[in-house]
């Protein structure tokens, strides 16, 4: 039998012109038609579930091939053909129209697809994104919800704290269980990250909060504005369920101690995307939250978060620099932003480290001193290229900076209930992801640092199995 023709390109996915995009936070990406969808998904070549090195890359573990061979069987039926695949999709992950937009698919699920090896990998996740999108917008999701709500049979109770990506993949991994939970989140909206991290034109807040929704319709309770540790304790919550799951992430911002840190215009990109996100202080006076940005911006870090506040600067109106201490090939960002940021005009600075901000006389900042870098041919842990200082300064004219250099735990709900934590603030949890509290597992970034959307999702996948396991056998032995 003749083997079918491997198509070695991805079918494009459109994307609106840079100077449209530039003057607004609408999303830059357009995504999918079905027929394009279909089209990509033929070049699948279908490896064996069991095989398939892309359900393996994939940290939640979805059914790729079940999914793009659903999408395709039912090519003239484009209904069916996308509830089928929502329904392989969900069984792993219930925010596909998140982690299709965010994960970084590059070194997930695409770097292993055996299609990668002749050509381009299958644009897996531009695929899910096409699958989530279309049944939101069709109303598929609601249909297909109805098969997941389970009977809340006095299972049993779980608290969980915080509701970024961990946190509500724990969630409606117990609720589909028929446990019953209440989500407790510090910021009066859900999300973490996805809501006051990540900006409009990579994931709409519209989309967010219709992935939100499933919460509800699940049967979970959330109650915001609850800051545990504080407005309650872990101890407290114990009291009343039967275990807790800890998904605080990593929201305190590192700074830099050094000269001029404290002048104005000086920014943590946390402060800065919570006032554009959350507070949408871009479309100040409409929303009340003001957000002041000069003309001539540097953005220090090559993160995603530098990325984001990069891009966002540039949409207020600014000049944007990224000043990074390392070199082009290692920047963390994904390489679509990164490629976005570069097509909108960012300019990129390698091998330069801040050691002075320059204020001017009414103590806003007007300059940045760096030191340059080189790089040794020796790598660090991480695989990245060692540097050094070279002892010679430049020194870059800035009225607003943005420091996105990383970000750690947040200590409160540590420090208020005595957990175990790591050297770097990480909460410390066994195989099963339980803390040194018994009956209380965490997930996400409080026990990684600062990682990825689909590793949070992973872990609030595997503590909600081991909650169940948990409790049931405190039951049995009751
Ligand atoms: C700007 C930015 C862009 C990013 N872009 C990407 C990307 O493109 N792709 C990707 O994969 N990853 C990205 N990341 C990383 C990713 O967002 C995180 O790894 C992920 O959100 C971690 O999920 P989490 O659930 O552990 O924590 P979070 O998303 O941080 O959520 C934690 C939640 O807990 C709440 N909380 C904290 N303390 C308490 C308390 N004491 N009581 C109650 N609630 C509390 C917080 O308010 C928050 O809502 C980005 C991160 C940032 C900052
Ligand atoms: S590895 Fe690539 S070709 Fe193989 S099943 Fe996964 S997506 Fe398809």
């Amino acid at each position: 039998m003749a083997r079918p023709k491997l198509i070695k390109e991805r079918v494009p996915t459109p994307e609106r012109p840079v100077e449209e995009r530039i003057k607004s936070f609408v999303e830059v990406n357009l995504g999918y038609d079905f027929a394009s969808a279909v089209k990509e998904a033929e070049r699948c070549i279908q490896c064996p579930p069991e095989y398939a090195p892309c359900i393996k890359g994939c940290p939640v573990h979805i059914n790729i091939p079940g999914f793009l061979k659903a999408l395709r069987e039912n090519a003239d039926n484009p209904d069916e053909a996308v509830k089928n695949a929502l329904r392989v999709i969900w069984n792993d992950n219930t925010l596909p129209a998140v982690t299709g937009r965010v994960c970084p698919q590059e070194e997930q699920c695409e770097a292993p697809c055996v299609m990668g090896k002749v050509g381009d990998p299958i644009n897996i996740g531009k695929l899910e994104r096409f699958v989530a999108d279309y049944a939101r917008e069709k109303g598929i999701d609601e249909e297909l919800l109805g098969e997941f709500i389970a009977e809340t049979d006095g299972k049993g109770k779980v608290a969980v704290v915080g509701a970024g990506p961990a946190g509500l993949t724990c969630a409606l991994e117990l609720a589909k269980m028929g446990y019953k939970v209440t989500i407790f989140e510090a910021l009066h909206e859900a999300g973490g990250v996805l809501m006051y991290g990540i900006p409009e034109f990579r994931l709409p807040k519209d989309i967010l909060k219709t992935e939100l929704d499933k919460l509800e319709k699940l049967g979970v309770e959330v109650k915001t504005n609850y800051i545990v540790g504080k407005t309650v304790t872990v101890e407290e919550l114990l009291q009343e369920y039967d275990a807790a799951f800890i998904s605080t992430g990593a929201g305190t911002p590192k700074l830099l101690n050094i000269p001029g840190i404290l002048l104005d215009r000086i920014y943590s990109a946390n402060e800065f995307l919570t006032r554009v996100n959350l507070m949408k202080a871009y479309k100040f006076p409409e929303y009340d939250t003001p957000i002041a940005v000069g003309k001539k911006v540097i953005v220090i870090g090559a993160g995603n978060t530098a990325m984001d506040a990069a891009r966002s600067a540039l949409r207020l109106g600014a000049e944007v620099t990224i000043a990074y201490r390392r070199g082009r090939e290692d920047m963390t960002a994904r390489i679509e932003e990164i490629a976005h940021a570069e097509e909108e005009g960012v300019k990129f600075e390698f091998f330069l480290t801040p050691v002075e901000f320059i204020g001017d006389e009414n103590g806003k900042v007007k300059a940045v001193k760096f030191m340059k870098m080189r790089p040794l041919e020796e790598r660090d842990s991480r695989g990245k290229r060692k540097i050094e200082p070279t002892g010679e300064y430049v020194t870059l004219e800035a009225d607003t900076v943005i420091i996105a250099i990383g970000l750690e735990p947040n200590k409160i709900l540590v420090e208020a209930s005595g957990f175990e934590t790591n050297p770097d603030g990480t909460l410390v949890v066994d195989e099963n992801l339980m803390t040194s509290i018994p009956g209380v597992f965490a997930g996400g970034d409080a026990i990684r640092g600062e990682a990825t959307v689909i590793l949070a999702m992973g872990d609030g996948k595997k503590a909600a199995k081991a909650i169940d396991e948990y409790i049931r056998s405190r039951r049995a032995n009751a």
